[in-house]
């Protein structure tokens, strides 16, 4: 691809994004960036209903979050002019018609067709009706809603990213209807219509798009432009089957709220359901710089949220401190931060750590050798570059004590549990002062 990319994510703002949706919007913020394109947020708010400004701004939250930043965001609910005078255009054309069955009616006609084992396509009965026949309903005061009419000797084709050829033959399928009885627009139209006013040239989402797809390449076509280029991807599924069932809790502002970083997100969603490994990778260049279409699969891809718990802990026992500063507790410095960080899944968990390191900490009650040994040890206890080993390997001689009977007693003196950093690391953090003072104290 060398001509210039722009993609799209448009999210209908009737709830909160979740790990699926934002995988899509990820994969073409990543999708334009890997072509210097530019990635589009468009807010899917005809349906006035059911949309929330709150949804608007949770959206905007989550893509910064991520870093994900649209390189501009456009609204439908701005554009309704935009869509009426298309709609007139189509409708002087004959590509939209109206009509005006009731839902039970066609209900009825679908159980007749499905009865007779015949697809349930809608029969166009609108579409012959005459001019006297369509007055009379309006003198009846039934307002049409409004269908979109296929083209049936246009055969829908294209290349999908993912899916490879695709084929729909437009005589098996129902004119869509475009427009309610109330004026207002189903999703269909009015996307298309913007794909085009705003130069997209790449629609990526779900696979549960794949027939509206063949149903707007022609309405691209009966606009009179070409359409973009379409891949779907495989839906995501969650450990139990369909994500629907935990949207709340796989909320991306639940995933921020629960502490998880959002480069553990990124990395996994960016590479889950590819033939690409999911790796800690924490830099989203590189893995702007590996994404392919051509390595999406066409299998649903599994979320777990195991995966992005192990991906967490990776990113952040490589996060440098630069990257936490602010949101570690108060007073660890560089060097804190790199004796905790491997101990780390979550960064919240540093707080329990600097907690052992500025003490006081709670330290079992030793029985009388072990007490003689560590009031050896706060004697011998000299300062250096390196306390922990100079400590250790006196100790050793001193009392004849290795391996676990060394150490132990050490660790659960010092910092009040069994286990945790490394000690080296972790002991000119205490200092010696306090070092001391734990050892003697354990002493009793
Ligand atoms: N608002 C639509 C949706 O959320 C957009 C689909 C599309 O990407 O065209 O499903």
């Amino acid at each position: 691809m060398s001509a210039p990319i722009t993609a799209r994510f448009a999210p209908s703002p009737t709830g909160l994004l979740h790990v699926g949706n934002i995988r899509t919007a990820l994969h073409n913020w990543m999708l334009a960036k890997r072509h210097g394109g530019r990635f589009l947020l468009r807010i899917d708010d005809t349906d006035k209903e059911r949309s929330r400004e709150e949804y608007v701004e949770a959206a905007r939250l989550d893509l910064a979050w991520l870093g994900l930043e649209p390189d501009g965001e456009e609204r439908q609910s701005l554009r309704l002019p935009v869509y009426e005078a298309a709609f007139d255009r189509l409708r002087a054309a004959g590509r939209v018609y109206p009509a005006y069955e009731t839902a039970q009616e066609l209900e009825l006609k679908r159980k007749i067709q499905l009865g007779r084992g015949l697809p349930p396509i809608y029969d166009r009965a609108a579409l012959h009706l005459t001019d006297a026949e369509r007055a009379e309903k309006e003198a009846q005061g039934i307002a049409p809603h409004w269908r979109f009419r296929l083209d049936h000797d246009q055969p829908i084709e294209w290349i999908d990213g993912i899916r490879g050829p695709q084929h729909f033959d437009p005589a098996q399928l129902s004119d869509p209807v475009v427009r309610r009885a109330d004026g207002s627009w189903l999703y269909m139209l009015p996307s298309a219509v913007d794909d085009i006013d705003m130069g997209v040239t790449d629609v990526l989402r779900g696979e549960d798009h794949v027939s509206n797809t063949a149903l707007q390449i022609q309405m691209f076509t009966a606009m009179g432009a070409a359409p973009p280029r379409f891949a779907h991807e495989a839906l995501l599924v969650g450990t139990e089957g369909k994500l629907s069932k935990r949207l709340g809790s796989l909320s991306v502002g639940a995933l921020r709220e629960q502490g998880i970083e959002p480069q553990a997100l990124v990395a996994l969603l960016a590479r889950l359901g590819t033939s690409q490994p999911v790796e800690p990778i924490a830099n989203p260049a590189a893995l702007v710089e590996s994404f392919d279409l051509a390595t999406f699969g066409r299998a649903p891809a599994r979320f777990d949220e195991a995966d992005l718990d192990r991906l967490n802990a990776a990113i952040l026992h490589q996060l440098p401190y630069a990257d936490v500063v602010g949101r570690v507790p108060e007073g660890m410095d560089e060097a804190a931060w790199e004796a905790i960080r491997p101990n780390l899944t979550r960064l919240s968990d540093a707080a329990e750590w600097w907690r052992v390191v500025t003490g006081p900490v709670d330290q079992p009650e030793f029985d009388a050798e072990t007490k003689a040994f560590l009031a050896q040890a706060a004697t011998l206890l000299s300062w250096s570059e390196d306390p922990w080993h100079s400590l250790t390997g006196t100790l050793k001689q001193a009392s004849g004590r290795k391996g676990k009977a060394l150490f132990l007693p050490l660790r659960q003196a010092l910092i009040g549990r069994d286990s945790g950093p490394d000690m080296a690391a972790l002991l000119p953090l205490i200092g010696e002062r306090e070092a001391r003072a734990r050892l003697e104290r354990a002493a009793g």
